[in-house]
């Protein structure tokens, strides 16, 4: 088995290899055929999230050496003799926010939420690598001939735009909601939008070949969120003051922006990870009775509904970019310099 690893932060991923694994109780063994490179992999590899004004906050408890890769689709090699439902030859996308399984949260359906947790490729080892072993069948679901590499993405990045979605739910159905950032996540989150039946989005983006690209995907319209009167622009696009706005950037400037463009009863739902401090006017809490939300991966249960979704072939694939898995470091710099547009996935 041959496995790209994480020794150091910030240092190139290491080649390794070494014997295939057996897997146990209620393990299941795969063959990789698709890894999808997300952005928060460059988190993990720098180590630490950037909290403004020149703090950093560690990213606790990523052990090292450490095969990073979080969207995985491979095919069911071996099972250990308690795993059931799989069997040698499916293909399957895996589920990776696994958590201990015991606490409260992981008891009401939240693993992803778990303090302990034990998520592949981010504190287990993940897709890098030609194989993979997941803890149980469960968290293994059908993609049913979907393209692997238009799947693997569907367990972060679409997982991610689904349970962002989710929480403007009571929204996006009867007006148009504000996308922040037309990167993987903006294309991801436009084509769910479409497929759950909303209204559109305005997409903000600083960058005018992300915003074309959004514009392709079928955004609303697209601002320039650099642009003095952007919170202007945005609105008028959208016919008012915004009641949702997903900010998959995640800084100082996206999420002052969000915020101002919010009108009455608005949701500003952050999912970005870009780091920094926001400074909102804190009258214009009461004054918008504004909520600002986070919003980390999904839930198993969101993931089953997303993949019902895909499997019935309501959700347009996004742009690929392809790339052998062995360029997994190449991948990971230019995906950190921007210059990947659309979403970036490793085949073997
Ligand atoms: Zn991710
Ligand atoms: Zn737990």
């Amino acid at each position: 088995m041959r496995s790209y690893r994480l020794k150091d932060f910030e240092q190139p991923l290491e080649t390794v290899d070494e014997d295939t694994p057996t897997p146990e109780g209620t393990q299941v063994l795969l063959r990789v055929k698709a890894a999808g490179v997300c952005h928060s992999d460059i988190h993990i590899w720098e180590g630490s999230y950037d909290l403004g004004g020149g703090r950093k906050m560690a990213m606790r408890g990523i052990p090292l050496p450490l095969t990073m890769g979080h969207e995985t689709v491979g095919e069911v090699i071996a099972a250990g003799p308690e795993a059931e439902g799989v069997k040698a030859g499916d293909v399957r996308v895996v589920f990776p926010w696994i958590g201990c399984g015991k606490c409260a949260l992981c008891q009401a359906g939240d693993e992803h939420l778990c303090n302990r947790p034990r998520a592949l490729g981010v504190v287990c080892d993940g897709g890098y690598a030609d194989h993979i072993v997941v803890p149980h069948p469960r968290y293994l679901l059908a993609i049913d001939g979907v393209d692997p590499a238009v799947a693997a993405p569907y367990a972060c990045s679409g997982l991610t735009t689904f349970s962002a979605l989710k929480k403007l739910e009571h929204v996006f159905k009867d007006e148009p909601i504000m996308i922040i950032g037309a990167g993987g996540l903006g294309l991801m989150a436009l084509t769910l939008l479409k497929a759950l039946g909303g209204k559109g989005a305005v997409v903000v983006d600083i960058d005018a070949k992300k915003r074309e690209a959004a514009l392709a995907a079928g955004a609303l319209a697209a601002v320039d969120g650099a642009a003095p009167d952007a919170v202007k622009q945005a609105t008028a696009a959208a016919g008012g003051g915004l009641r949702g706005v997903v900010d998959l950037v995640g800084n100082t400037q996206s999420t002052s922006l969000g915020f101002d463009a919010l009108g009455k009863g608005g949701k500003l739902v952050i999912v970005g990870l870009f780091g920094g401090a926001a400074a909102f006017a804190l009258p214009m809490f009461p004054i918008k009775a504004a909520t600002v939300q986070g919003s980390f991966v999904g839930s198993l249960s969101e993931f089953h509904q997303l993949m019902e979704l895909v499997r019935a072939g309501a959700v347009p694939a996004v742009p690929l970019i392809r790339r052998p898995l062995a360029e997994v470091g190449q991948t990971l710099e230019d995906l950190r310099g921007g210059r990947i547009v659309g979403r970036a996935v490793l085949t073997p």
